[in-house]
């Protein structure tokens, strides 16, 4: 099956550049579905969580459109809106258009709330083509006559749960109001329940949908399997394994995830010397070396590459059938990608995770968000009954670990929540102050607007 790439997407050479300088060549199934449909002007309606590559999925058709035909904006005027809950996924995005941007001219700015507002009235004040924000600033702002909404021609919901979540529902409709009816609308919502339902119908015409799995589904596909194991045995591990598996596969490629860089240049010079050829692949190798070890590897020359998540997301090798996460992910979403590089296109794969006893907690958080229990692998020299006794008896805690945290939870940012009959970002000014606020809201004079 061949996969679709990047370069044969119609999209502007400056993103193509941009894209290829990142590393990434296949699009994730979010963006192989959606940016075709988004460059055909449809609107979107879009079930995918984070992590599926979604931002790119709606930046990167957006800059395309942006970059046909530039013409600079008029002081004032937005031609992009894109809203998030929060400050902190706000940032990501702006960082995302300004990094698949990076050769076109393109203005990208940023507004949220719990910082001074005069800097962000500044970067409105030349237009911009893209604004990514969180809605009660927006509104603040857009109060204040500080930018003008009349030409926004893309609007973005992006994480909708989430900003219905924080009882954001208001403020987006009355952001939607001031919006031209003619647009293109893009609504990204992990779930479609109730409400997100009634708030696609009220913004979105004729949208095309698009599902991507949840990465439960992922994970289901790969066969996976736990190793308990003291952290320094983590090594020896590693060589039992390899060798073991190289009586029946000896062509077998394996991709070993550790937390750093530093971890992955060691464990690679580690295996080498082992007998068992690995190069090493992150983010301070530069594209030219990650290239070499990447072509290494496919050609069959190493049989192993030791990645860093960063690194690992842009490799696309298919034949990989052993995944090894050597240090469990800080993220659980990304255990998922690490798993999902192997079992490609149907074919079998195995995906092993090293857990040490203070992993247990990560280990925990994986099995949270892929909603199943990992079967257990005792039947190697390094197995760590200790550990195993820790993982079967979670109350039984003597030590002062962390308790198993929902890392899922962390983009929510208390600061951004809206308090009861206050404003959500912390604006001292009352909602509905002026329950005439649309009738009386002054627009700026077309002389200092256009
Ligand atoms: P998102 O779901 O938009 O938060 O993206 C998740 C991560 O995947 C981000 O770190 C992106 O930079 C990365 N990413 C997005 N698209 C691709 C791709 N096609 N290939 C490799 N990495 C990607």
């Amino acid at each position: 099956m061949s996969e679709l790439r990047f370069e044969t997407l119609p999209l502007a050479a400056p993103l193509q550049r941009a894209l290829s300088e990142k590393g990434y060549s296949i699009p994730s199934p979010i963006q192989a579905a959606a940016i075709p449909v988004l460059l055909e002007g449809n609107d979107l309606l879009a079930c995918a969580q984070t992590g599926t590559g979604k931002t790119a999925a709606f930046a990167l058709p957006i800059l395309h459109r942006l970059s046909d035909g530039y013409q600079k904006p008029r002081p004032y005027s937005v031609r992009t809106l894109v809203l998030a809950p929060t400050r902190e996924l706000a940032v990501q995005i702006a960082d995302s258009f300004r990094a698949y941007g990076k050769y076109l001219r393109t203005s990208v700015g940023l507004v949220y709330g719990g910082v001074s507002q005069r800097p962000q009235e500044r970067t409105l004040k030349g237009g911009l083509d893209v604004l990514v924000a969180t809605p009660g600033r927006l509104l603040d702002l857009y109060q204040q006559n500080c930018m003008d909404l009349s030409e926004v021609d893309t609007f973005v919901l992006d994480e909708a749960d989430h900003m219905l979540d924080m009882g954001f529902i208001n403020d987006i409709r009355r952001i939607a109001k001031e919006l031209p009816e003619e647009r293109q609308t893009l609504l990204f919502s992990a779930t479609m329940a109730g409400q997100i339902a009634k708030l696609a119908d009220t913004l979105l015409h004729n949208p095309k949908e698009i599902r991507i799995a949840p990465a439960a589904t992922t994970a289901e596909k790969v066969e996976q399997k736990i190793y308990h194991v003291q952290h320094e045995n983590k090594r020896p591990l590693l060589t039992h394994l390899f060798n073991e598996r190289a009586d029946g596969n000896p062509d077998e490629l394996s991709l070993v995830f550790t937390r750093t860089k530093h971890g992955a240049n060691r464990l690679a010079k580690q295996l080498t010397h082992a007998g068992i050829p690995a190069d090493a692949i992150h983010g301070n190798k530069s594209q030219a070396a990650r290239q070499k070890a990447l072509g290494r590897f496919r050609t069959g020359e190493t049989r192993v590459l030791v990645a860093t998540d960063v690194a690992a997301r842009g490799i696309d090798v298919k034949d990989v059938t052993l995944v090894v996460n050597y240090d469990l992910p800080v993220e659980p979403d990304s255990y998922v990608h690490r798993i999902g590089r192997t079992a490609r296109a149907g074919a079998s794969g195995l995906a092993v995770s090293f857990n040490s006893m203070d992993e247990l907690p990560l280990l925990r958080s994986i099995e949270k968000l892929i909603r199943q229990n990992i079967p257990v692998e005792a039947e190697h020299p390094f197995h760590a009954d200790e550990v195993a006794s820790r993982y079967q008896n979670p109350g039984r805690r003597s030590d002062n670990r962390p308790q198993f945290g929902n890392k899922q939870g962390k983009r929510r940012n208390n600061a951004n929540r809206r308090p009861k009959g206050g404003h959500p970002e912390g604006n001292s000014k009352p909602q509905g102050a002026n329950p005439n606020q649309r009738r009386h809201k002054k627009r700026r004079p077309a002389a200092t607007s256009r």
